[in-house]
């Protein structure tokens, strides 16, 4: 029984928005049947993306559907609403939200709220390098995972049909910017891809291609420890790729990554995987932020010094209770969101009946990364596994991770079938633009070629 009827908004539909969702719809469902608590979630997407697997459905082991988990289906008692929250009045309890329809007819609309939960996450880290705005390519979203595999595909297919040497060459140049796990382990699966693809071309070889990782710090993968980031370098260095530590991007500007040993690669390709940044949305709110702009919130994930706010994620600064040296905050990965989502919606379900909160602690038990079919590297509470174990450990523990058991159920089918049967490498990049060939047909121009000459 709740003290007061609640109207609770979850803004952000990713792990920590749709877990906590989650929780609350178990734990108040008499609430939710009485009409005396209200879940609405705002997200632009209607789906949840377990990220951790961007990297194989880069690679075509899982198909871009299975990676995402369908809000719908599995908030059955919650307002799901597509859009964007652009501002936050938490003294007026209120959100500006823009929708598709709102946005149609050029106005945004206002959702109250009596708890607010604001789990943006992050957005890829861009520096001011000459050229990124325009050729760079991130790695967060399942739409850029399938667009880079087609890209890569792609590249290959350029090179395979062109006489001119230098097209070739930039064409197959892979630039990968930040060594940590979604720039080690898309690099590391989409590099594996391609080998494999390159059997398929009777004119790409495995040794044309170049693949490069650029690292500004003297290491990579810092998840899986010092000893294990080395063993990866060894092992991505082994497979030819190039790992430059201690090197920054300066420029890919006119297509050539100019990097800060001197180095120049033309190269249709520069991957930017070089660390997040808080959500801007926490900017346009009236709630604490911290100086590197995280939503300042305390252990028991209530924003500080505010009431009837809470956050967890990338986007929140939690404290580390666990850690001996104080000050110290959560890491902004998977494993702290999934854990303070339940830790967040339990407290939420106590406030609203006048309990006490729980505080939030897990200390960190290590990662598993994959670089590649059947090559991975793990840490997991101090024991090291490398190769083929490391990768089974990777998979293992990601299925068991991955929400719903329809999820679960479809990744492992794939997985199946992938050993059984040779892997995938068509590129279906024409799917990003799915009229152009009406278009044509139909006399008109092309939509991304104003001359139609295409
Ligand atoms: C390629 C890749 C691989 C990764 N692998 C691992 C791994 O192996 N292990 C690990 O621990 N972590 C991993 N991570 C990190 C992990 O995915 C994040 O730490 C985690 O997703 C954070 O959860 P979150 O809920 O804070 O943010 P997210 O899961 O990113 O969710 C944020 C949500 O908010 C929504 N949103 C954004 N703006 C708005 C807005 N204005 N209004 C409403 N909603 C909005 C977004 O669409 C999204 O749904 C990986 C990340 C990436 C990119």
């Amino acid at each position: 029984m709740v003290k007061e009827r609640a109207r609770i908004l979850v803004v952000g539909g990713g792990y920590v928005g749709m877990y906590t969702a989650l929780r609350l719809q178990r734990k108040l469902k008499a609430e939710l049947r009485r009409g005396e608590v209200e879940i609405t979630v705002v997200t632009p997407d209607p789906y949840m993306t377990y990220q951790p697997f961007l990297p194989e459905a880069a690679a075509g082991s899982i198909s871009p559907r299975h990676v995402v988990v369908p809000l719908r289906r599995v908030l059955g008692h919650c307002h799901v609403v597509i859009g964007e929250a652009t501002s936050i009045d938490h003294a007026a309890r209120t959100a500006t939200v823009t929708t598709l329809a709102s946005a149609d007819a050029g106005r945004a609309e206002l959702l109250g709220y009596d708890e607010l939960v604001l789990a943006p996450g992050s957005v890829a880290r861009a520096l001011p390098v000459p050229g990124l705005a325009e050729y760079g390519i991130g790695f967060k979203t399942v739409e850029e995972a399938i667009g880079l595999r087609n890209h890569v595909i792609e590249q290959m297919d350029i090179a395979s049909s062109t006489r001119d040497p230098a097209i070739r060459d930039a064409a197959l140049t892979f630039v990968f910017v930040g060594g940590g796990y979604a720039g080690v382990e898309a690099l590391g699966e989409l590099e594996d891809m391609a080998r494999y693809a390159a059997r398929y071309y009777h004119n790409v070889r495995a040794e044309d291609m170049k693949w490069i990782l650029v690292e500004a710090s003297d290491r990579i993968l810092p998840e899986v420890g010092a000893d294990m980031g080395r063993y990866t370098v060894t092992q991505l260095r082994r497979r030819n790729i190039q790992v430059l530590l201690g090197t920054r991007l300066e420029s890919c500007a006119g297509r050539v990554a100019v990097l800060s040993d001197g180095q120049r690669f033309p190269t249709r390709t520069v991957v930017w995987t070089a660390g997040v940044r808080p959500h801007p949305l926490l900017a346009a709110t009236d709630l604490p932020l911290t100086d590197r702009g995280r939503l300042r919130c305390t252990a028991q994930l209530t924003v500080e010094g505010t009431a009837h706010a809470w956050g967890a994620g990338d986007a929140a600064a939690v404290p580390d209770v666990t850690a001996a040296e104080p000050g110290t905050l959560t890491a902004p990965n998977a494993q702290h969101a999934v854990r303070q989502a339940r830790v967040l919606g339990d407290n939420l379900v106590h406030a609203l009946r006048g309990e006490p909160l729980e505080t939030y602690a897990h200390a960190y038990t290590g990662s598993v990364a994959s670089l590649g079919l059947h090559k991975g590297v793990a840490q997991v509470r101090g024991r090291r596994l490398k190769g083929y174990p490391a990768w089974f450990m990777h998979r293992v523990y990601h299925l068991s991770r991955v929400p719903t058991v329809n999820r679960k159920a479809r990744v492992l089918a794939e997985w199946i079938l992938s050993g059984l049967f040779k892997r995938e490498i068509v590129s279906l990049g024409s799917l990003e633009h799915p009229r152009a060939e009406f278009e044509l047909a139909a006399g008109g121009k092309h939509l991304d070629d104003p001359k139609g000459s295409s």
